[in-house]
């Protein structure tokens, strides 16, 4: 009898010291708690050997986060240039030592806006970026850091196959042309794939940039659309968004942003799809883990 209560009492104890333990470390990683309770320490624990992208929470900007069955690392934008700290938050949170591939899908500062910080403070593997440039400080900087690290920048086109894990296909579908008028048709268009889950990151690639993609005759077909230029009704045309044939789309926009992204007429074009959306305003980080079959969806908020 004596004995019951004693090992009771034991294990009561063990059970308050592991709930103590608990608190800790979602409370460590505040700001990419998920409301699962899960945090980015926890998210990459769980896409182990498999394929996670998250989609970083930059407010209005992009910043997709890859992770590879292999633990290969992919950065696709950096969001804006105040979104410094938070960005490199993101990158202790992922324990991110090393960023395999960084794709800097066009020169606008919501997407470039804090490569040079992310450059000089981290590992870079290889460097991606379109050959349109901008006469922006920010550029300027970016292209400045990747001189000061000593490294070589790739020219992201059209129809190049990207080395990062040999079980995810990674090619650009975009650009097709070398230049273009809007800097925003410039940008890098990535589509990975891991066994029958897809993805494809447009950056702001426009309606022009679509139909050059369309024209090239790459498969375009996707499970997940990263929505292009933040929703805006310049993109997502209906031929476009025909030929993706998406399951998912997400969109990375901030909340009340001033240019009024993400339009209605994306919204309802997505909607009679019957494609569930999910955006960074309203639902914080989003992520997705795939085995290849299927995507486990994890919401912030
Ligand atoms: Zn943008």
């Amino acid at each position: 009898m004596f004995m019951r209560k004693w090992l009771g009492f034991v294990m009561m104890v063990v059970l308050a010291i592991s709930l103590v333990g608990c608190s800790i470390q979602v409370g460590d990683t505040a700001t990419t708690k998920s409301e699962t309770g899960l945090s980015a320490k926890q998210l990459k624990a769980d896409a182990a050997g498999k394929l996670g992208v998250f989609y970083l929470d930059v407010g209005q900007g992009s910043s997709q986060l890859l992770i590879s069955p292999a633990g290969k690392t992919m950065l696709i934008d950096t969001g804006d240039i105040d979104k410094e700290q938070l960005m490199l938050k993101y990158m202790k949170d992922y324990d991110i030592k090393k960023i395999d591939i960084l794709v800097l899908s066009h020169a606008h500062a919501d997407h470039i806006g804090t490569a040079s910080s992310i450059i000089d403070q981290i590992d870079i593997g290889k460097i991606y970026m379109p050959r349109a440039g901008n006469t922006t400080k920010t550029y300027e900087n970016v292209l400045k850091s990747i001189k000061n690290k000593g490294l070589k920048v790739t020219t992201a086109k059209a129809g190049i196959t990207l080395d990062w894990d040999e079980k995810v296909k990674v090619e650009m579908l975009a650009p097709v042309q070398a230049t273009y008028e809007d800097l925003n048709d410039t940008s890098a268009v990535v589509k990975v794939t891991y066994g029958q889950s897809s993805f494809l990151f447009t950056g702001d690639a426009e309606r022009v940039s679509e139909k050059d993609m369309l024209e090239s005759k790459a498969d375009l077909s996707a499970t997940v659309l990263t929505v292009g230029h933040h929703g805006s009704s310049s993109s997502t045309s209906a031929s476009f968004l025909k030929k993706v044939k998406p399951k998912y789309a997400v969109i990375q926009v901030g909340a009340g942003n001033s240019y009024k992204h993400p339009t209605e007429v994306v919204l309802n074009r997505l909607d009679k799809q019957g494609i569930p959306v999910y955006r960074n305003d309203l639902n914080g980080q989003v992520g997705a883990i795939t085995d290849g079959k299927e995507i486990k969806w994890t919401l912030e908020r």
